[in-house]
């Protein structure tokens, strides 16, 4: 499949890995917008929130846990963090395999443009 999230979870292509269990991979950002910049995927092959059925809600679930747990190990839950999912061209969805942005460790500005 060519999916570069689904090769990150394979292995075959490198990433800086912070969380993983059966479901759920969360690694560093290549290219980080805030000192905390993590994105949390899941591992079945997922291309956007709109393909996202009823059957993937435990998934779902299992990936709001996953940013939660890495907030905390963070340090960055009081203080607070931005999950965001882009979706689609006018999203600014770049990738087209489910994640979650998990952005955080400084003020982040306002987000409605
Ligand atoms: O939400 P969107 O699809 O725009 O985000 C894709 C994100 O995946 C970007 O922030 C990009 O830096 C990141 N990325 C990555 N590692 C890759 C390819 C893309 O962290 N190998």
């Amino acid at each position: 499949m060519d999916c570069i999230f689904c090769k990150i979870v394979e292995g075959s292509i490198p990433s800086k890995k912070v969380f993983e269990n059966e479901h759920v991979l969360a690694f560093e950002d290549i290219q980080p917008a805030a000192p905390v910049h993590i994105l949390i995927i899941p591992k079945k092959h997922i291309p956007t929130m709109n393909d996202v059925g009823k059957e993937d809600a435990a998934l779902i679930a299992e990936l709001f846990a996953a940013a939660r747990h890495i907030a905390a190990e963070r340090g960055i839950s009081e203080d607070g963090y931005r999950l965001v999912n882009n979706v689609n061209r006018d999203g600014g969805q770049v990738v087209y395999h489910l994640h979650i942005h998990l952005l955080g460790g400084k003020k982040l500005g306002a987000l409605l443009a």
